[in-house]
């Protein structure tokens, strides 16, 4: 069973990766186990909270201005009930995504939820975990024989919130009884230590993601430093985990072959023989943006160094509407030659699964 939040002595609780300033309860959370404990948790802590009738519909949010407004949200906590269990798809990491949180305390310039959560950057955590799981367990009996796989990260950081929720340790656990059911999740934060000893056969690949010093330190901030991510990729092969990296977003800037070669250099050296051996894997995604993100990051993080000149990109046509501006071919090409490269000179064993 996961250690929960009030079980916690108060020196672990301050090495939470993160404590709300306000939270929000909707009334019908508190009928659940999760929720009354994460209530109980708040009120000892002395966390400011408020009551909401919808985790949708948070209005009253303090700050002054559109960008005041949006920090808060940031340090708020929505815990409500998931209405919607009809799963999104997530290609091209996974069958389906798997919803158990929105919304991110990090404050990494590129992230897409800017643009997908729009008016709603607060975060919610769902508390009907067994109804999640319920619908997850219908998706893979609907594809038997075929092996069904969940992404847990796509609309947040779940390994940021796992010290408050739990749900990732719940989902690792049913997981791992699924003959034909994976489980996966990447994560900028390091807290993983409540899921080292959960019963994941093998089922559950845990990712980090990593990146060149310049894009951590320009674009990544409220995150954990690149060392803790991979002191925690060392604890989960360690736990015997398939493990993975995304490097992502690729960014074109000065410098950029020796920033990839340092990092994947500085993977190899700081992974411990389990990481090496086991069976590891690379995702590669270059950076992209939309229009409507372009004019989101710019207004709430007015002094970012992320270039976003769609003079010097490449517009690719999306399936549904709005397309991306990401590198031009040959751009894209070299990124993509060069850090294959690194990657298999020092993972020779390593599978890249896409670039894209
Ligand atoms: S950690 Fe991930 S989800 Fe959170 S802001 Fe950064 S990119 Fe977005």
């Amino acid at each position: 069973m996961a250690s929960t939040v009030e079980e916690r002595p108060k020196a672990a609780l301050k090495s939470l990766s993160f404590v709300p300033e306000l939270v929000y309860f909707e009334p019908d959370a508190l009928n659940y186990p999760k929720g009354k404990r994460i209530y109980d948790w708040v009120q000892k802590e002395g966390i400011p909270f408020r009551m909401t009738s919808s985790h949708n519909r948070i209005t009253n949010l303090p700050g002054e201005t559109e960008l005041e407004k949006y920090r808060i949200a940031k340090r708020t906590l929505v815990v409500g009930i998931r209405k919607t269990l009809t799963f999104d798809t997530s290609k091209p990491s996974a069958e389906y995504a798997i919803p158990i949180a929105t919304g991110c305390m990090a404050h990494c310039h590129y992230c897409y939820l800017q643009t997908t959560l729009g008016a709603k950057p607060y975060i919610r955590i769902y508390v009907n975990i067994d109804d999640i799981i319920g619908a997850a367990k219908q998706y893979i009996d609907e594809r038997a024989p075929e092996i069904t796989r969940f992404e847990a990260a796509c609309t947040s950081d779940p390994i940021g919130l796992e010290p408050i929720t739990g749900s990732l340790r719940e989902l690792i656990e049913f997981m791992a009884e699924q003959p034909l059911g994976r489980l996966r999740f990447v994560t900028k934060f390091h807290h993983v230590d409540s899921l080292l000893d959960a019963k994941h056969n093998g089922h559950t690949r845990i990712r980090f993601s990593v990146n060149s010093k310049y894009v951590i330190k320009n674009f990544e901030p409220a995150t954990s430093r690149f060392e803790q991510r991979i002191e925690a990729a060392a604890k989960v092969a360690k736990a015997g985990y398939p493990l993975g990296f995304i490097i992502a977003p690729i960014i074109w800037h000065d410098g950029w072959e020796e920033g990839y070669a340092e990092l994947l250099a500085s993977l190899a050296e700081a992974l411990p023989e389990e990481a090496m051996q086991a069976d590891l894997t690379f995702e590669l995604i270059q950076h992209r943006f939309t229009k409507t993100a372009k004019n989101v990051i710019v207004r709430r993080y007015p002094r970012t160094k992320l270039e976003m000149d769609i003079e010097k990109r490449k517009y690719k046509w999306g399936r549904w509407g709005q397309g991306k501006y990401v590198y031009p071919t040959e751009q894209a090409d070299a990124l993509r030659l060069f850090i294959s490269e690194r990657i298999f000179e020092h993972f020779p064993q390593a599978k890249i699964e896409y670039f894209t």
